[in-house]
């Protein structure tokens, strides 16, 4: 905003609607990529899963949570992650519009960003976007289910997705052929071709597939070494332990009690 006098155009402002976002509730934050089969199938991602994309959707993440205030916890998987802001947040004053287009922008910048620490000299051939929605949470336990249901789609599809392409890859099925033979399977039917077809147990595949990614600021004691120079004294190296806050991912499951009984900080009262 500018020290001039109003200007006969300044009323255009009162046209702008109010987004604050409802006080004492979770906002989160979820985005997802824009048309990302296409952009997945232009970059050669690995079927079902390719873990340089989900490394960068990852670090893009990280880029959010260290950027931006007040994120306690964040959840990713496939295309898309979610963002929790902290129920008392007053970053921008909670306007809707403000926090959403801020983790979009910080997340897609930083998707391109930090493109090559994953994709080596592998070029990204246009650049990508990302979709965001605000959703409000009132209570602990709306949030969690929230974020359960994001893990379950992440299972369910993954689920799907492993064995669909498992009857591609080692069974030699054509997609049509494996479209069919999952048609009206239930999740043991699935777990039980991997298993007595393919020799798999599902359960043993790669936790960030099964799982996704979990996000959440952590304390750790780092110990760094000091040089230390008192008067009349021989210089010194000094080992000096602060706290430092740093952001953890974990591969698990987020559904259960155990997980929040060991993160008791990640929710307010
Ligand atoms: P906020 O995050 O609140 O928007 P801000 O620092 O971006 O904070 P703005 O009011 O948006 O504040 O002002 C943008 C500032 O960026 C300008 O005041 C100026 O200092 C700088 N800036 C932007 N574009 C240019 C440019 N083309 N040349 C020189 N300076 C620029
Ligand atoms: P929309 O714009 O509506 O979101 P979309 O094509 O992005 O369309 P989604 O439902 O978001 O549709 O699905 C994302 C798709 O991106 C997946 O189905 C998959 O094909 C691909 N994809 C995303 N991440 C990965 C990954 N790490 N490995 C392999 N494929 C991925
Ligand atoms: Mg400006
Ligand atoms: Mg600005
Ligand atoms: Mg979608
Ligand atoms: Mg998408
Ligand atoms: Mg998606």
């Amino acid at each position: 905003s500018s020290a001039m006098a109003k200007s006969k155009f300044e009323y255009v402002r009162s046209f702008e609607t109010d987004d604050t976002c409802l006080r004492n509730c979770y906002i989160v934050v979820r985005l997802d990529g824009r048309n990302f089969h296409k952009f997945a199938e232009q970059h050669q991602f690995a079927k079902p899963n390719d873990d340089r994309a989900l490394g960068l959707m990852s670090r893009s993440a990280r880029s959010v949570m260290e950027e931006l205030e007040d994120i306690t916890i964040a959840y990713g998987q496939s295309d898309e992650f979610s963002f929790v802001f902290k129920r008392t947040t007053t970053w921008f004053k909670r306007r809707a519009s403000k926090l959403m287009t801020h983790v979009a922008s910080q997340f897609s910048s930083s998707y391109v960003f930090y493109w090559k620490e994953f994709f080596g000299e592998q070029p990204l051939l246009y650049p990508p976007g990302f979709d965001g929605r605000v959703v409000l949470y009132p209570t602990n336990h709306n949030l969690r289910d929230y974020l359960s249901w994001r893990q379950a789609d992440c299972h369910i599809n993954n689920l799907y997705n492993t064995v669909f392409w498992t009857l591609i890859q080692k069974g030699g099925l054509t997609t049509t052929q494996a479209e069919d033979r999952l048609k009206g399977t239930l999740a043991s039917d699935k777990n039980e071709i991997l298993f007595s077809e393919f020799d798999t147990n599902y359960n043993n595949e790669s936790a960030v597939h099964r799982k996704g990614t979990t996000l959440i600021w952590e304390k750790r004691n780092e110990t760094v070494s000091k040089r230390i120079k008192r008067p009349n004294e021989e210089e010194q190296q000094v080992p000096v332990t602060r706290s430092r806050r740093k952001v953890e991912a974990y591969y698990c499951d987020i559904i259960g009690d155990q997980f929040w009984e060991e993160h008791p900080d990640v929710l307010e009262d």
